[in-house]
């Protein structure tokens, strides 16, 4: 038995709506993997997750509802535990920050910083809405834009120019609550003085990276924010949900969501020590030097584990002779997108686990997403490639070699584990390759190469058919009875190996395989060895991986409009579609760049000459973003040349010039060769 004691974390996901594919394979699916292979290992180790649960969305989200923000977070809490469940996350504890035990602890933190005067106090304007008797965060005032007179601005930002401004800048401030106008009204705020801490987390980062090899992305998004210098953050809120402050003469403010929400790993420690009536459990991991802490997160949340948690538990440690453990590794993912794009709730793109579980089991799922893991670029779901991974890998290459050993075992030998006689080379080869496989595998599983360590297990399963076909056990059986008992003996060793090797990716399957074997796991390190000795009775084989047929993968493909479902069933839907005379109405033209200008006060658009057949036109768009003046001048490029004129930001535009959007949300401008005329007609 290993000594190691390890707390394991996955990002506390916000109980303001489901959680789909792409979080699965952020924070929750590899940190899984991980602890269900570190618990074969023999480590102790806690897995710690919840609910977070304060927060301006949350709030909002109640306001269109007209309900409370308990109705809300209640909602969320359970759907998203029971998808957890659904899905095989084996938490130790899955817990809430509204809880009080989450309450306490965060006040206590506080207090403490509080007390020993680290926090300071800052006066600053916000707006107040007179009828609601309350202050609004940003998003709760609406406005015109003072610099393009968009008339949806938010109270200090926007979304249409990009612009920032100050509060008292926003022409007709409306309270989105009772819809009057606010008043600037004075307020203060305590701040946690994050760049005190700035040189101490800059040696923190690079050391926990050398001796622990952090991922590179992770590395680099630290130094980018320590180059930007770390700023004062204010702790606390004016607003009515969350944790109030516990200082006199703070009504109405709340203690700033990403301050608590950190904190929730160690309460959920706590509410684990209490509902397992073990006091100082928590303790025993959050305190005690020796344990490793391994936050998983998704590359949205680095930030916030890698050096404003970090910082906040140097404070405290700073003062107290209880100190907390840091983290050791984050090793935080890049992001699934689904089919190709972002996944979006608004634009309805993408699957909530629950409605995927709904259709598909949760193993064939768990490995899909596994051997496809955003470690270290964002990485797409796929229908079809789900389907062949179940389908290809493992229907026809695990489960077949299960169930063929199994079936055959019953068939020829009664249901028992043959003897080993003697062994071939081809034998001793597959031994010695079963025995050497955990290590190979936990090479990669315990420096986070999940999606290695799942591919390495699956080599093993093509491994273990070949040599059943090699063997030719269907032709032994009738020459040579020991010979055929020999390999039979082997293969079955092989389920058991592979079953254990498997329990992490595919926990469902492998509780299957383990019934089928009558018998139970053994040590990670022992799995390699033959655990199945002459004689033992077996459980009849029962199929582990149903195929999944294309009608079922259509079906959801067609939900999407997503194009390529051709062949057998597809019918377009007629009514999307557009005659020749419809498209001929277009005209696409090329163009070439002959002057490019920034437009003050915008960072989006570009204010651009074109030459046509038919001379030169103004087109304003929307690439600054992407490409500055000198990039863009002399290009070709695709307009849409007979669209309606249009004014934007007061400048008269003619045309559209054609671009496409890239994952990470950068534009690509279509071009074409240098040689092609100007006005030439796209079609
Ligand atoms: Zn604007």
């Amino acid at each position: 038995m290993s000594e190691e004691k390890i707390i394991v974390t996955s990002a506390l996901p916000y109980a303001n709506g489901p959680i789909h594919l792409g979080h699965l394979s952020g924070a929750y699916l590899p940190a899984d993997i991980y602890v269900r292979y570190k618990r074969l290992k023999g480590t102790k180790i806690i897995f710690l997750c919840g609910s977070d649960e304060h927060g301006v969305p949350i709030t909002i989200t109640a306001d269109k509802e007209k309900v409370k923000p308990q109705v809300i977070i209640d909602r969320y809490h359970e759907i998203n535990k029971k998808a957890f469940e659904r899905f095989g996350m084996s938490f130790d504890i899955y817990s809430r920050t509204s809880l009080p035990v989450h309450h306490e602890t965060s006040k206590e933190f506080f207090l403490e910083f509080y007390k020993r005067g680290i926090l300071k106090e800052k006066k600053t304007q916000q707006f107040y809405d007179e009828k609601a008797k309350m202050f609004l965060p940003d998003r709760y005032v609406e406005g015109t834009c003072p610099n393009c007179g968009y008339e949806e601005a938010r109270s200090d930002e926007c979304e249409n120019c990009g612009f920032l401004y100050e509060p008292n800048e926003l022409k007709n401030p409306k309270s989105k609550i009772t819809g009057d106008t606010p008043v600037l009204k004075d307020t203060s705020h305590w701040y946690f003085p994050l760049g005190d801490y700035q040189k101490r987390l800059e040696e923190y980062v690079e050391k926990m990276s050398e001796n622990f090899g952090w991922k590179e992305n992770v590395v680099q998004y630290c130094r980018g924010w320590f180059k930007e210098g770390l700023q004062d953050r204010a702790v606390t809120r004016d607003l009515d949900w969350g944790i109030p402050v516990p200082l006199e003469n703070s009504k109405g403010k709340v203690i700033y969501v990403w301050f608590e929400a950190v904190l929730g790993y160690i309460s959920a420690a706590k509410d684990l020590s209490l509902k397992k009536a073990e006091p100082d459990l928590w303790k025993e991991y959050w305190q005690q030097p020796e344990t490793k802490y391994i936050a998983f997160i998704g590359k949205d949340n680095i930030v916030f584990h890698c050096i404003i948690f970090p910082a906040m538990l140097m404070a405290w440690n700073d003062g107290s002779k209880d100190k907390f453990i840091l983290p050791q590794n984050v090793p935080a993912n890049e992001f699934l997108n689904f089919e190709g794009k972002k996944f979006s709730k608004s634009r309805n793109w993408g699957i909530d686990v629950a409605d995927f579980l709904d259709l598909f089991p949760p193993d064939p799922l768990r490995y899909a997403l596994a051997a496809n893991l955003p470690e270290t670029r964002d990485t797409d779901f796929y229908w079809k490639e789900f389907q062949a991974r179940n389908n290809n890998e493992l229907a026809d290459i695990v489960g077949n070699f299960i169930n063929r050993t199994l079936t055959f075992i019953h068939k020829h030998f009664e249901g028992k584990v043959p003897p080993r006689r003697s062994l071939t080379n081809t034998d001793s080869a597959m031994i010695e390759l079963l025995e050497s496989y955990p290590q190979k595998v936990s090479k990669y599983l315990e420096y986070y190469k999940i999606k290695d360590g799942v591919l390495e297990i699956v080599n093993l399963a093509r491994a273990c058919n070949k040599y059943f076909n090699d063997s030719e056990p269907w032709s032994t059986v009738k020459k040579d009875k020991d010979k055929c008992g020999t390999t039979l003996n082997i293969c079955v060793n092989a389920i058991f190996t592979l079953g254990e090797l498997f329990a992490p990716i595919l926990p469902f399957s492998s509780e299957k395989i383990f019934k089928m074997l009558n018998t139970e796991k053994t040590l990670w390190d022992d799995c390699g060895k033959s655990n199945l000795m002459e004689g033992h009775k077996l459980n009849s084989p029962e199929i582990l991986f149903q195929k999944i047929e294309d009608e079922a993968i259509i079906k959801q493909m067609k939900n999407l409009n997503i194009e390529g479902t051709e062949g057998k069933s597809v019918e377009s839907s007629t009514d999307k579609l557009i005659s020749i005379e419809d498209f001929n109405k277009v005209e696409l033209k090329t163009a070439e760049v002959i002057s490019a200008e920034k437009i003050e006060k915008s960072d989006k658009l570009l204010k651009l000459k074109i030459m046509l057949d038919t001379g030169e036109r103004q087109v304003i768009a929307g690439i600054a973003k992407n490409y500055s003046p000198e990039q863009i001048l002399g290009r070709k490029v695709v307009i849409v040349a007979n669209l309606k004129p249009a004014k934007i930001m007061g400048l008269e535009s003619r045309g559209m010039i054609l671009a496409v959007q890239k994952n990470d949300g950068s534009l690509d401008i279509l071009t074409v060769d240098e040689s092609v005329k100007n006005g030439t007609r796209v079609k």
